[in-house]
């Protein structure tokens, strides 16, 4: 491939931004020690972000998008991998600092790759994308704090999103009774597939509650933030621990001292973007084996780069349920 599709965010001198579809060269990509052909990517959030503008996730200017990745290495300096491995890529600024995975090839540093588990396809690792590499995160912290199936339910906000979706599969197949929040209550058969044992409407959790409520799960899986996780927090059993990941309804945190110094919940903070190795090698090892992969192509909606762009839009207008795939 002499040349190669990309799309280019770019933004004039009065900061108006703009998005192309474009032909690069391998000379026109950033530094970096491997070279990878781009087999697959997703739509996240924050990809839906940066393209249209909506928040300021572009840091360096033009800019390809794309977070994440896999692919397969055509050329590297770097001692941990070799031509034609199976990669995967989830963060570290790809796509915010450093050119993205919105085109068939990437050059990045060979320290934000990870080889991609054996028996997982380039479709099925990008299914699973960052959100579904962060439900893991959020899961593996649960379960660090000692959140067994047997100390009651788990709440999951933002069901019908990437993340939520993963994490109900997940925790569903560890035997974990699954509460799913959501704003689309007409998708409910969709999440009780996925494995929600019961359904509640977001609603319930979206305004400014009491500082203490009725003891309700032992843990949660929160992509919402804001007054749902407060919320969340308040209605959390003693000793619980609820994951927060996300700001799908605001990056305030409307809380108080209560469920912490009272019930004893822990809140605990999930980074995907900056993760160390370890923990990603843990997070995507533990996702080959138990995430059922039925499940995942049930909840995974495939698409092409040229749908992208538009795909980008309907994430941040919340029209996207479950996951997406885009194979390159
Ligand atoms: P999606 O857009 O796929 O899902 C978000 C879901 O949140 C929606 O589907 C919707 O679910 C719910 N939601 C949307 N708007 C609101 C609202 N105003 N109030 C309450 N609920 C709302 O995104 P992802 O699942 O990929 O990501 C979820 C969040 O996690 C995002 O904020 C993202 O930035 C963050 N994230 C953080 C990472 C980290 O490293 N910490 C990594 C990956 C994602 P429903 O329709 O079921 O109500």
């Amino acid at each position: 491939m002499s040349t190669f599709k990309a799309i280019l965010v770019s933004r004039d001198e009065e900061k108006k931004q703009s998005v192309e579809v474009t032909n690069l060269n391998d000379s026109d990509l950033m530094e970096g020690d491997v070279t990878v052909a781009v087999e697959a990517t997703t739509v996240n959030y924050k990809d839906g972000l940066a393209i249209t503008g909506k928040s300021p996730v572009i840091r360096h200017w033009p800019m390809v998008p794309g977070i994440d990745f896999t692919g397969k290495v055509l050329g590297s300096s770097h001692k941990d991998f070799n031509e034609g491995d199976d990669v995967i890529l989830n963060g570290f600024g790809v796509g915010e600092t450093h050119w993205g995975a919105y085109a068939q090839k990437a050059r990045v540093n060979g320290d934000w790759l990870i080889k991609r588990p054996s028996g997982v396809s380039a479709k099925q690792a990008m299914s699973i994308g960052t959100a579904g590499y962060t439900a893991m995160l959020c899961v593996m912290a649960l379960q660090s704090h000692d959140i067994t199936p047997e100390r009651g339910p788990i709440i999951v906000t933002g069901a019908n999103g990437g993340v939520g979706s993963v994490a109900i599969s997940l925790l569903s197949k560890l035997g974990y009774e699954v509460i799913a929040s959501t704003g689309r209550m007409e998708e409910s058969e969709f999440l009780k597939n996925l494995g929600a044992n019961e359904i509640i409407d977001r609603n319930e959790l979206s305004e400014a509650g009491r500082p203490l409520g009725k003891e309700r799960w032992a843990g949660g899986v929160d992509a919402v933030g804001s007054h749902t996780l407060a919320n969340v927090l308040a209605q959390t059993k003693y000793g619980g621990a609820v994951a927060a990941c996300g700001l799908a309804q605001g990056f305030d945190l409307p809380t108080s001292v209560m469920p912490f110094i009272l019930r004893g919940v822990s809140l605990l903070g999930i980074d995907s973007v900056m993760a160390p190795k370890m923990v990603r090698e843990e997070a995507w090892s533990r996702l080959a084996s138990d995430l059922d992969m039925t499940k995942l192509e049930n909840l995974t909606t495939e698409i092409g780069f040229d749908d992208l762009i538009s795909t980008a839009t309907d994430i941040v207008d919340g029209k996207i349920r479950g996951r997406v795939v885009a194979m390159m």
